[in-house]
């Protein structure tokens, strides 16, 4: 690790660390970041692994301009047009439908994309020099408090971070609010940095939803987590005996068991890499679930390291069907 004054050589040598797929903690208004390029679906799986989180989440694409904002995004609603020229750069994300290039384990499997402009020069400089969106959430391992200072970051993630910017202290020290506005309905996800009234003032009222991740499905609720729509198990050679005459597509992690039994066949990675693995994970369930498939069995691995983020992932779709 390299704890940096943000000064122009350094925010250049940052870039190049984005580019190479590493991890750069960077200052926002909010709190520090832990940031990779947000179109590397390898790079992205490094920020799991180092904040050490036990599950995926989907993460916040930074923008530095609007025109990098519609490469990722489909935002013809005029009231985010609005709501962006009041409150950008500033702690203000809002939850759009997705376009292809954004990979989907930034957005944990769903088609929408949470997106924000940071209102901090560094983050800024940063994000516009590599051209393209930045994916990060705060810079804290799991659990533990989130980082206003650049020695909070060096102290938790140290080890784990390739570069840390040090730009001072964040000044609003609250997450952003977190909006989705569609032609049908205007949410509030998350309060934060920008006053649920000051929005409203613009576009007028929002209704209120609260995250839950325990029942993400409950009315009022948005879906924060993908779980595809074909029943999954966990593969095991008695439980692959019960289906006979289906079509199953079958998911193994590096080496591939009853070949002839499948319909399709996919291997999170040949070479049992658990980023790759992690980066493949949510595009292979989308991939099933346009195969026309009766079922889909997918090979338990082993909980460590980001085996531990992708099992919980898979408990969680696998517990939908038993
Ligand atoms: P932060 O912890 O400030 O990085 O914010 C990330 C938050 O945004 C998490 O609580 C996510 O659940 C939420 N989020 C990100 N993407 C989406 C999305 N596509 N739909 C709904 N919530 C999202
Ligand atoms: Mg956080």
């Amino acid at each position: 690790m390299k704890l940096l004054e943000a000064t122009k050589e350094n925010i250049n040598h940052s870039v190049e660390v984005l580019k190479a797929g590493g991890l750069v903690a960077f200052p926002t208004e909010t709190v520090y970041g832990l940031g990779a390029d947000g179109l590397n679906d390898i790079a992205v799986s490094k920020i799991f692994e180092a904040k050490q989180r036990p599950s995926f989440n989907p993460l916040i694409l930074h923008v530095s301009s609007i025109e990098m904002l519609n490469d990722i995004a489909e935002f013809s609603n005029e009231k985010i047009l609005r709501l962006a020229e009041k409150f950008w750069p500033g702690p203000l994300t809002f939850i759009l439908k997705k376009k292809d290039i954004v990979p989907y384990i930034v957005t944990s499997g769903l088609e929408t994309v949470a997106v924000r402009m940071p209102d901090n020069k560094i983050a800024l400089e940063l994000i516009n020099k590599l051209g393209k969106p930045i994916a990060a959430p705060s810079a804290n391992s799991f659990s533990k408090l989130s980082p206003t200072k650049a020695e909070h970051v060096a102290k938790q993630l140290g080890d784990k971070v390739d570069v840390i910017l040090n730009g001072g202290n964040c000044n609003v020290g609250v997450e952003s609010t977190i909006i989705e506005v569609t032609n049908d309905s205007q949410i509030l996800l998350r309060p934060g940095g920008v006053a649920k009234e000051e929005i409203e003032k613009l576009i007028g009222e929002l209704s209120e939803s609260k995250f839950n991740s325990d029942s993400p499905n409950s009315p009022g609720q948005l879906k924060i987590h993908y779980a595809p729509n074909i029943p999954i198990y966990f593969y095991d050679e008695e439980k692959l005996k019960l289906f006979v005459n289906k079509r199953i597509g079958g998911i193994f992690f590096n080496e591939v068991k009853d070949e002839k039994k499948f319909t399709d066949l996919k291997l999170l990675s040949a070479k049992g890499d658990l980023h790759e693995a992690a980066a493949n994970l949510f595009s292979y369930l989308h991939d099933m679930e346009n195969l026309d498939l009766d079922i889909i069995l997918v090979e338990p691995i082993e909980k460590i390291g980001l085996g531990a983020a992708i099992m919980d992932r898979l408990s969680k779709a696998v517990n939908k069907f038993i």
